[in-house]
């Protein structure tokens, strides 16, 4: 793709507007950065690249004259694609995202992955299953590195796996992985989209440009992704947790087996796996499921899904203090995410202690009444939501108030006995009392840190 000269402009002024905005100016085009919000607002990296890039600010209305003579529009994922002006998209002028950008730019094979739930969790499994596997690879795309940033360092031989959204898939046009992965879809960002349909087809353009000798991995559990295998070009393994598969990835018992012509072969059991929970064991099978499409070696990736410690704030293991566990699930962000924690930790033999709340996102939390019931020993309520959530579970577990993170720490300790786990999935928001659900998590990490040192100080005053 030639950028010499061309005259693009960059929306939206993030983190993937930033990166586009730089790479195409390094390779010569004319750039114009536009966000909706006035540029003293923008983030230092953005305001900055009118000095270091030569890059134009505008925010608010996009001038038509601007628009006139614009060859190549660069979309942001956040960015509605209403936002372009309608000049421009009836004289047919060409809008991309970064990830199409990126890929224009990229060389070596690409495994992409998408869904609605588990994409960070997937992609960095896979990343490591394939470095420890001694193979040549890249991790990028939602999970917090641009695209466009890795493809300077691709080379030939080289894989680069990418985190996809819908929203960054709504723009892509050649980008074709030769390993695609849907791991489900569910509904989600129905604020943008008109349908259900119209999110589950976003997702559905990651097998867009596929071709037969490439491979796209589907959950058979999933009643959409199910149907998707007819009308694919590429070759489809399934996965599932709940069937023995003719063909594909499964789990048996504790087994996660692959069957292929025939064939099986036990690439792992739930027991080595380190991370909790069914969720990241349909995870496993469908980065197990691309790790055998790109050459890794089953006892390579055993290794590796045995040591794979998941991603921060997603049910991330912090400390024991006493026989006491205690899990960070800050992302868990919504009532079907804490229910999903519960049940992961619950294989565990122990109770939980459950530290919810936040600000509420209007959702009932009455799906919790059963998990609860099942595995939690008391609720310790936090934030905004705190006496909503109080009304709506009352009776079905003890319920304690906290005033802080802290506060809410020290009474999950004292709530809890020896074999119990205590679990930060709010199901709310962060924003009544964090700048975001990593600060949450950050938190909660540090005060159970306080409160193990804590703890050791008395032990040794003891002694
Ligand atoms: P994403 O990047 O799609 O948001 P993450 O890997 O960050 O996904 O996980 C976010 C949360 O989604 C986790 O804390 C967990 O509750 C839930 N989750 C993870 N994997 C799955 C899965 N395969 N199916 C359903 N829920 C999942």
């Amino acid at each position: 793709m030639e950028l010499e000269e061309k005259k693009t402009l960059v929306l939206g002024a993030g983190k993937s507007g930033v990166a586009s905005a730089k790479f195409l100016s390094e390779r010569g085009a004319t750039v114009t950065l536009h966000d909706k919000n006035d540029v003293e607002s923008w983030p230092e990296a953005a305001r900055s690249l009118k000095k270091t890039h030569r890059v134009e600010l505008i925010s608010n209305e996009i001038p038509s004259r601007l628009m006139d003579q614009t060859d190549l529009v660069v979309i942001s994922p956040g960015v509605p694609t209403r936002t372009i002006p309608a000049s421009y998209v009836d004289r047919k002028g060409e809008v991309i995202g970064e990830v199409e950008l990126a890929y224009r730019f990229l060389k070596g094979r690409v495994v992409g992955i998408t869904g609605s739930n588990g994409k960070t969790t997937t992609t960095k499994l896979i990343g490591e299953l394939l470095k420890d596997a001694d193979i040549a690879t890249q991790v990028g795309g939602n999970i917090g590195t641009p695209l466009l940033s890795l493809a300077e360092t691709s080379n030939d031989d080289s894989w680069t796996v990418v985190e996809l959204s819908s929203f960054q898939l709504e723009t892509i046009k050649q980008f074709h992985p030769n390993v695609a992965i849907c791991l489900n879809v569910t509904p989600n960002h129905l604020d943008r989209y008109d349908s259900f349909l119209d999110y589950a087809a976003a997702k559905h353009r990651i097998f867009m440009n596929q071709e037969p000798g490439d491979l796209a991995v589907l959950n058979a559990d999933d009643v959409v992704t199910a149907a998707w295998a007819e009308g694919l070009r590429a070759a489809v393994t399934y996965f599932s947790i709940k069937k023995e598969l003719d063909e594909g990835l499964f789990l048996r018992g504790r087994e996660l087996v692959s069957r292929a012509n025939g064939k099986e072969k036990v690439l792992t059991t739930r027991d080595e796996i380190f991370l909790r929970g069914l969720h990241n064991v349909e995870n496993a099978l469908a980065a197990l499921a691309a790790g055998l499409a790109c050459g890794a070696l089953p006892e390579s990736m055993r290794e590796t899904l045995r040591n794979f410690k998941g991603v921060e704030h997603r049910i991330e293991f912090v400390a024991e203090i006493e026989g006491i566990r205690f899990y960070n699930d800050s992302k868990a962000t919504s009532v079907d995410a804490t229910a999903k924690a519960l049940e992961a930790l619950s294989d565990g033999g122990g109770k939980t202690v459950l530290i919810l709340g936040g600000r509420g996102k209007n959702a009932p939390y009455a799906p919790l009444i059963d998990p609860i019931e099942s595995s939690v020993r008391a609720l310790v309520l936090i934030g905004e939501d705190a006496g909503n959530i109080e009304s709506q579970l009352d009776g079905h577990a003890e319920i304690v108030r906290a005033e802080s993170m802290r506060d809410a720490v020290l009474k999950s300790f004292e709530s809890a006995t020896s074999g119990d786990a205590v679990l930060l999935a709010p199901a709310c928001s962060s924003f009544d009392m964090f700048r975001n659900f990593e600060e949450r998590g950050n938190e909660f990490k540090y005060e159970v840190c306080n409160l193990m040192s804590g703890v050791k100080g008395e032990v040794g005053k003891g002694v």
